[in-house]
């Protein structure tokens, strides 16, 4: 019987918790990138079993 692993992969992002926003090319060629995590595992790719789920207040 195989183990349950104590953390599980994200079901936001599914494990791609940095990915890279392309936003836009200069004009010498270089592309613009910038890194974003996901909000719901802060990057980490993974959750935990407890997951606390609270309406943000504005
Ligand atoms: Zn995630």
């Amino acid at each position: 019987m195989p183990q349950t692993p104590t953390t599980c992969v994200c079901s936001h992002c599914n494990g791609f918790a940095i990915v890279r926003i392309t936003t836009g090319t200069t004009p010498d060629g270089h592309h613009l990138t910038l890194p974003a995590a996901c909000p719901a595992c802060h990057g980490t790719g993974h959750t935990t079993t407890r997951t606390t789920v609270k309406a943000v207040a504005k």
